[in-house]
């Protein structure tokens, strides 16, 4: 067949393309020269973590994982703690020094310090959420996790694959014995499993507003813990933004890991890509259901108990500001006395395991960099004063 015109190479950038392009102007401005080491350790292989189900015998699978070099990264800094030393590479400079310095020997320059470092760890042992298992490479060793397999007799999963880092913000929650627990934005359930893995839980009611979604997660929940009992687990299918209405001041722990613009995603995967142009508008609503979530959240959860906000963006717009924005509003139009925690605590667990952004405003950040290509993460606590 005769063609009809000239074949015209079409310029539109992929949804993709469109990412990086649109977080490059952005995140220059917001990070600067921080910007180009956390843009190529996105664009590069992630690395991943093995969240073990500790609902059956964990000694075989953690036994196989060691094996490969992979070690429990919770244990490691809580109990085999090595004193992090980003607290005070910040106290030399603080604007310029987020990159962990390579030349510094971490392991070797804490020999002998083990003490302090466990002692540290004790301490945050009491903060953070019990209980969960999570198995890491060592820095710098991008080496793949063989599949999980199923638990001969019972045909259960012994761990799931996920970005260790997506555990902090449950780690953060410190779920504690008989705790009633929202789960506000919950699919696809990374984070449900973990909060199960805590034991910890008298009720966990996971919702997310799409039903696909929800029925997804029940089914993932299953291939690791088909016993667990609708008393324990209710499944919720409603906008997070008016669930106040169901139930206000009710839960002792909230988790609200909001939509977002899933920076890695974004700039990896045009499946599913909030940058596609039919989706700006979307993508400028974002910030605007971030803290309607996150006001409600806050309207969830009963005086003393908290919330955990969390997003995987380093947008300022997305993070900081729409907690800021959420405890003065709170606090001016529903009075809600909610007060962000001090976590500098995780990142001194932390810090050296995930690379943490030195100078955020509110909560903690967790920034790609390529011997710890983990994240993003975003998380921040909040207890409700009043
Ligand atoms: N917590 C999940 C995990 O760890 O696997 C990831 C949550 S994902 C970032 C955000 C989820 O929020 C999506 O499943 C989406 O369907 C849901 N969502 C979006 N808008 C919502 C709303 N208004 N209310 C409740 N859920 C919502």
């Amino acid at each position: 067949r005769q063609r009809k015109g000239p074949v015209v190479a079409s310029n539109k950038p992929s949804p993709s393309e469109s990412a990086l392009r649109s977080l490059d102007k952005q995140y220059w401005l917001q990070l600067g020269n921080d910007w180009p080491p956390a843009r190529i350790a996105m664009l590069c292989e992630p690395m991943y973590g093995a969240l073990l189900n500790n609902t059956i015998d964990t000694d075989a699978c953690a036994k196989s994982l060691e094996a490969r070099g992979a070690r429990d990264f919770v244990k490691d800094a809580l109990y085999d703690g090595i004193p992090d030393l980003s607290e005070g590479r910040r106290d030399v400079d603080v604007n310029s020094d987020f990159t962990p310095d390579p030349t510094i020997d971490l392991q070797g320059a804490t020999h002998g310090s083990a003490t302090s470092g466990a002692t540290a760890g004790s301490d945050v042992t009491k903060r953070i959420s019990p209980n969960i298992l999570c198995y890491t490479f060592p820095r710098g060793e991008v080496t793949r996790l063989p599949e999980p397999s199923l638990n001969p007799p019972k045909g259960i999963l012994d761990y799931h694959i996920m970005d260790p880092a997506a555990l902090l913000p449950v780690l953060a929650l410190g779920v504690q014995y008989g705790d009633r627990v929202l789960d506000l934005c919950a699919a696809p359930g990374n984070k449900t499993l973990a909060l199960l893995q805590t034991g910890c839980c008298s009720n966990l009611v996971v919702n997310d507003s799409l039903m696909s979604r929800l029925n997804r997660l029940r089914h993932f929940l299953r291939s690791f813990l088909p016993h667990v009992s609708g008393d324990l687990v209710d499944f919720v299918n409603s906008d997070g933004r008016s669930w106040p209405g169901h139930e206000s001041s009710t839960f002792d722990k909230v988790l609200v890991d909001v939509p977002c613009s899933a920076d890695r995603h974004s700039i990896l995967q045009d499946e599913d890509n909030i940058f596609i142009n039919q989706r700006s508008g979307e993508r400028r609503e974002l910030p605007a259901l971030q803290l309607s979530l996150l006001m409600s959240a806050l309207q969830c959860c009963r005086v003393g108990g908290s919330v955990v906000y969390t997003t995987s963006s380093l947008s300022k717009q997305q993070n900081t500001q729409v907690v800021s924005e959420a405890v003065y509003r709170s606090a001016a139009s529903l009075s809600i006395d909610a007060r962000p925690d001090d976590l500098s605590y995780m990142r001194r667990a932390f810090g050296r395991h995930f690379c943490f952004h030195p100078t955020v405003a509110v909560g903690q950040m967790v920034v790609p960099y390529l011997p710890l290509n983990f994240g993003p993460v975003y998380f921040c606590k909040m207890t409700r004063h009043a």
